[in-house]
């Protein structure tokens, strides 16, 4: 092999480059102790700042990322179990083909270990949620909630080999929990998860199924759903009302997945705390020291169902790659959107974002640019928008879209993307001009250029006539 003047130099070039890798390394070994040196000696002053700020009733956010999936997603949790209960639900979620998160107390893992082996194998998520329940021995000192904590773990560890991240607070964490507590767990390695749609079914014994689902419907819809469900005994009606429920969800769009620590917790803010407790500085520190040392010995443990976690990695590249999108966009460029026979709107890049392969923007200025305006009904959470003989409606607590003629419902459409940002609805722009008789010609989404072109059906009047679309498309009276 002959080697030219060039490939020689791009030898010579990887030389430095790999002595210079390697001078990095070794610097970084030689620097490193020193650091960790003094990160040791800074972190009990650490702790004493921390202790200020928590003892304020403030926590200490921790940066972290989250994958936010790209479907909206359910997270059905069940807490107090396992019970005699559990294998009908397991056997529910076998059927539909759901995964979800089990919040286990020692105590009844304990008594059902073969329920507890079988959560795991299903590729289910298994939580902490204490040992056995008690507020008052949980609530009195951070101390008894994590040594129940630890307790609870080892008799999972010692069942099924595995050591839950996840830990839901019984009761959950508003007025139960204090700054401490938070920050304790999360120096523990442990992610504390609330809920943010609570199926009513620990209200009083028995729930009516019709009760529960009622109270889940009435719940507006997020983009991730953290839904509350007990599988501890007693709860035969929650086991009842599961089916139709997961129903209610997959006929909305939405996937089932199960909780890992990759998806943002949803966490109740910290309230006045209902038990009074007094947390010394070297209380603090104590528990500081032991929780961190804890994760040392311990953590980061890594026993999520991998492919939940796969899935979550792959949905996080399209994550990614849409936030470089959205970056690009808020960088200035603007949006030409051509309606057939050469009506066109520009929407500046503040206006919309491009997610995926999708464009997203609001609602009202989607029609507003297109002439017409939006009506807001804020004690149902409707949009209304009126055109020749059609009305169209969409619902954001049960997020369709109704299509009206002459006062007659033609049919409902389901937007599992439609959401509520800041009291503006936005939509996905595709399915939204789909819904509205329309369809996406042509669009070019390149760095610097953004251009979207869109026909109407003959029907509507809409390609024929620019004015028409302007001033009569959403006539002026609604
Ligand atoms: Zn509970």
């Amino acid at each position: 092999m002959r080697l030219n003047p060039q490939r020689l130099h791009n030898m010579q070039k990887r030389i430095q480059l790999t002595m210079a890798a390697l001078l990095v390394v070794f610097l970084g070994f030689s620097v490193f102790p020193v650091q960790a040196a003094e990160g040791e000696g800074s972190s009990i002053q650490d702790g004493q700042e921390i202790y200020q700020l928590l003892k304020s009733g403030k926590r200490s956010i921790q940066e972290k990322s989250y994958l936010k999936p790209e479907q909206p997603t359910v997270y059905l949790t069940f807490d107090d179990g396992p019970s005699k209960l559990t294998d009908q639900v397991l056997d529910i979620l076998e059927k539909e083909d759901v995964k979800a998160t089990f919040f286990a107390l020692g105590e009844e893992a304990k008594a059902y270990p073969n329920v507890v082996k079988r959560i795991v194998n299903s590729g289910h998520a298994l939580g902490n949620h204490s040992f056995n329940h008690v507020y008052k021995d949980l609530y009195s000192d951070f101390q008894n909630f994590w040594d129940q904590i630890q307790r609870t773990e080892e008799v999972f560890s010692d069942i099924a080999g595995v050591r839950p991240q996840l830990v839901r607070a019984p009761g959950g964490t508003y007025t139960n929990f204090d700054a401490y507590y938070y920050y304790l767990l999360e120096q523990a390695g442990y992610t504390v998860v609330d809920w943010n749609v609570d199926s009513g079914d620990s209200k009083r014994p028995h729930v009516p199924v019709n009760e529960m689902i009622q109270t889940i419907k009435s719940t507006p819809l997020e983009h991730e759903i953290t839904l509350l469900f007990h599988d501890g005994s007693g709860h035969e009606s929650s086991v009842e009302a599961l089916p139709q429920i997961i129903h209610y969800y997959k006929k909305l769009g939405y996937s089932f997945a199960p909780l890992t620590t990759e998806v943002k917790p949803k966490q109740f803010p910290v309230g006045k705390s209902k038990w009074s407790r007094n947390m010394s500085l070297s209380h603090f520190q104590t528990m500081l020291k032991e929780t961190r040392q804890y994760v040392l010995a311990h953590g980061p443990i890594k026993n999520e169902p991998q492919d939940a976690i796969q899935r979550l990695v792959n949905q996080t590249k399209v994550v990614q790659e849409e936030s470089a999108q959205i970056l690009s966009s808020v960088s200035g460029v603007p949006l030409q959107i051509h309606v057939s026979a050469g009506s066109e709107f520009t929407l500046e890049s503040t206006q919309y974002e491009v997610r995926g392969n999708q464009i997203e923007l609001s609602l009202r200025v989607l029609i507003e640019k297109m002439g017409g305006q939006v009506r807001w009904e804020e004690a149902t959470k409707t949009a209304r928008a009126h055109y020749g003989v059609y009305d169209v409606e969409y619902e954001l607590s049960t997020r369709s879209l109704r299509l009206y003629t002459f006062g007659n419902v033609v049919d409902t459409y389901w937007l599992a993307d439609m959401s509520l940002q800041e009291g503006t609805i936005i939509v996905p722009l595709q399915k939204t001009i789909d819904l509205l008789g329309g369809r996406i010609t042509q669009s070019l989404i390149e760095p610097g250029k953004r251009e979207v072109s869109l026909a109407f059906r003959q029907f509507y009047g809409w390609n024929e006539n620019s004015s028409f679309l302007k001033n009569s498309l959403f006539a002026a009276n609604f």
